[in-house]
């Protein structure tokens, strides 16, 4: 189980109110960034996983148009979602979404459901994609409990991750703490463009960092 150290009302309120300030002025815009509860939603969420977002745009954006219902994704070959994917590699999920394709229009009308264990008992749905489905696409209060999240908070709040981190009940109650009750859905993005730009996983920026003054790890190596 994780040990968050410094785990104060007031570190958490400090670390909340500058992510949402940073995530205002450094919101990245891409092709998925809006409120749609379609299924392209949920699949570029399963595209992101493990692919940096750059990468995904192009597959995406020839995704939406190939397919442009759920009708004609659950009704596509896998040879041609493959096709479709290959630029990302990991050409298993093209299974995935697939499978994925055919749930959502046989048995969902189109349209992905909106509760997090019935998203997640959907193929290729974690708890990654459910979160960012559900917070950033249905305006419905969600952690994203991802790589990302394990890495940021595991500096600031200075504990040690292992391979389940992302499982751990200790975590996900951090991440529970620190994710806003409304503004949940600037938060996430915050995080996210954080990650990728800031706290990122090799060569984090810490001279630019607004959080650098609340954030373990820096005060421990920096300070
Ligand atoms: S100070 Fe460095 S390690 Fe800490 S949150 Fe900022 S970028 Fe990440």
């Amino acid at each position: 189980m994780i040990r968050p150290r410094g785990l104060t009302s007031e570190k958490v309120v400090i670390f909340k109110r500058k992510l949402l300030s940073w995530g205002g002025e450094n919101f990245s815009v891409l092709p998925w960034r809006n409120r749609n509860r379609s299924f392209h939603s949920l699949i570029v969420e399963l595209l992101l996983q493990r692919t940096k977002a750059e990468q995904v745009v192009p597959a995406y954006l020839q995704l939406k148009h190939r397919f442009p219902s759920s009708k004609a994704l659950a009704t596509a070959s896998l040879e041609d979602i493959e096709k479709l994917i290959y630029s990302l590699g990991l050409k298993w999920r093209a299974g995935h979404i697939l499978k994925l394709g055919q749930k959502i229009y046989y048995e969902y009308g189109g349209v992905p459901p909106l509760n997090r264990e019935e998203l997640m008992k959907l193929p290729g749905v974690g708890p990654y994609a459910a979160g960012a489905y559900l917070s950033l696409h249905s305006d419905i209060r969600a952690i994203i409990p991802d790589a990302n999240m394990v890495r940021i908070l595991g500096r600031v709040f200075g504990f040690t991750c292992y391979a389940e981190t992302r499982k751990d009940k200790a975590f996900l109650k951090l991440c529970d703490r620190i994710t806003p009750k409304r503004k949940f859905k600037e938060f996430n993005y915050a995080v996210l463009d954080f990650g990728r730009k800031v706290c990122t996983p090799t060569t984090p920026k810490h001279k630019v960092c607004p959080i650098k003054n609340i954030c373990y790890y820096f005060m421990k190596n920096y300070q």
